[in-house]
């Protein structure tokens, strides 16, 4: 398949994905028995994994869908990272970021930093991909579909410059 300037080939089946989206899920159930997370899905690349994921879930729970905003800030540490629709009250409750792909790790990292703020009682990431080759920060990863090289994938959510979210397959690409 040829997006824009580069060419993709499938590396992940639908059938695989959902497999391992099924088996995620069934952790969660498992480990929240009794609970009722709040689900933080980040847009935009996470909108097909959070479905897929939610179908899956027979706890309780809520799900709302967040951006982060990240722009070069006055501080010291340059980036400023913020939350954008983040309406929901987790005071005092266990959340479950619902996350594309973690790459360096840093996208997270900062989101943890910005949600204990408020104050939760528990917060954990879900991720469908994982590229723990890149991983640069020491980040508890509870949750994650799939572990990848570090080859720039899209599909099923994830774009190569906006495109290519809407296939059902992962695809990894050709040099
Ligand atoms: P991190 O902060 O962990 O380095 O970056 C995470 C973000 O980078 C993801 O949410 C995603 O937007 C982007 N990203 C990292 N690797 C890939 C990739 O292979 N494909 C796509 N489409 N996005 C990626």
């Amino acid at each position: 398949m040829k997006v824009l300037d580069k060419e993709f080939r499938v590396s992940i089946p639908e059938a695989e994905i959902l497999k391992q989206v099924a088996r995620v899920a069934s952790e969660i159930n498992r480990d929240y028995e009794g609970e009722s997370p709040v689900f933080l899905a980040v847009l935009n690349g996470s909108f097909m994994f959070a479905a897929d994921l939610l179908r899956e879930i027979t706890l309780p729970c809520e799900i709302h869908f967040v951006k982060l905003a990240s722009y070069e800030g006055v501080n010291s540490t340059g980036k400023i990272h913020e939350i954008l629709g983040l309406s929901v009250d987790i005071t005092n409750r266990p959340v479950i970021i619902v996350e594309d792909i973690v790459d360096t790790g840093l996208t997270m990292a900062h989101m943890l930093e910005t949600l204990e703020k408020h104050n939760p009682k528990s917060v954990n990431i879900c991720t469908l991909l994982l590229k723990p080759e890149k991983l640069k920060v020491a980040l508890d990863i509870k949750y994650r579909a799939l572990e990848i090289p570090n080859d720039f994938i899209l599909g099923y959510g994830l774009d190569y410059d906006q495109l290519g979210r809407n296939t059902r397959d992962i695809y990894t690409v050709v040099e």
